[in-house]
């Protein structure tokens, strides 16, 4: 996987290049961190003692899921008479399409492009990923997410937005990194078990990135 924090640092950063309307960076944002969103069925499948088989990089990765939120988006923006929602549609699609394509080009792994058709895209099935590096690329999650925190935090404080949270946010890139240190040391030591924890931790992770996401809409969007 690369790092659902990588993908929402680059979609932020992508702000240079889109529309300035409303809702769109922040459904580019939350678009590039959907995907990763799968391993909350990887992790059920774990705890019910399913097969995993299939669920990463598959239904939340796939061009038709694209289309389908597109339109669903659309549908919404009709309902409610509230034409952000489109753009927030359209955003949200381009930043699942970002996240598909950095996928694809970074680390070692194929992406399902069109499922339910059950076709994966590998640039790197060549490619055995050595055991250190597999555990690197897994707890850099953290630092992925501790850089993104530090991003949002220092462009609150550049812009002058959300001014009241940014220390907040700042303190909880202090402990991303801090978890990120810990855990690659736990998983170079011999077997301890600490899987789960992790496994737990990177959901809470994800799920609290996207509410420092929408909690700090406004300084994504400002630019
Ligand atoms: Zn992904």
């Amino acid at each position: 996987m690369s790092q659902a924090g990588i993908h929402a640092i680059v979609g932020a950063a992508s702000r240079k290049w889109m529309p300035k309307k409303e809702w769109l960076l922040l459904g580019v944002v939350l678009g590039n961190l959907f995907p990763d969103l799968d391993n909350i069925a990887v992790a059920v499948a774990t705890i019910i003692k399913s097969s995993t088989e299939g669920l990463h990089r598959t239904f939340t990765h796939s061009i038709f899921t694209i289309l389908a939120l597109l339109i669903l988006f659309y549908v919404v923006s009709l309902l409610t008479k509230n034409p952000k929602w489109t753009n927030f549609g359209i955003g949200f699609g381009i930043g699942i399409l970002m996240h598909i394509l950095l996928d694809l080009a970074l680390w070692f792994n194929g992406v399902e492009l069109f499922w339910p058709i059950r076709f994966e895209l590998n640039f790197w099935s060549r490619f055995v990923t050595p055991h250190w590096l597999e555990i690197l690329l897994e707890t850099a999650e953290f630092l992925a997410f501790g850089l993104y925190f530090y991003l949002l935090a220092s462009l609150a404080r550049r812009q002058k937005t959300d001014e009241d949270y940014a220390p907040q946010v700042r303190g909880q890139g202090n402990i991303q990194i801090a978890l990120f240190i810990l855990f690659t040391i736990l998983f170079f030591l011999p077997q301890l078990g600490v899987r789960t924890i992790y496994g737990a931790l990177y959901l809470l992770s994800l799920f609290f990135a996207i509410g420092v996401t929408l909690r700090m809409r406004k300084t994504i969007e400002t630019f």
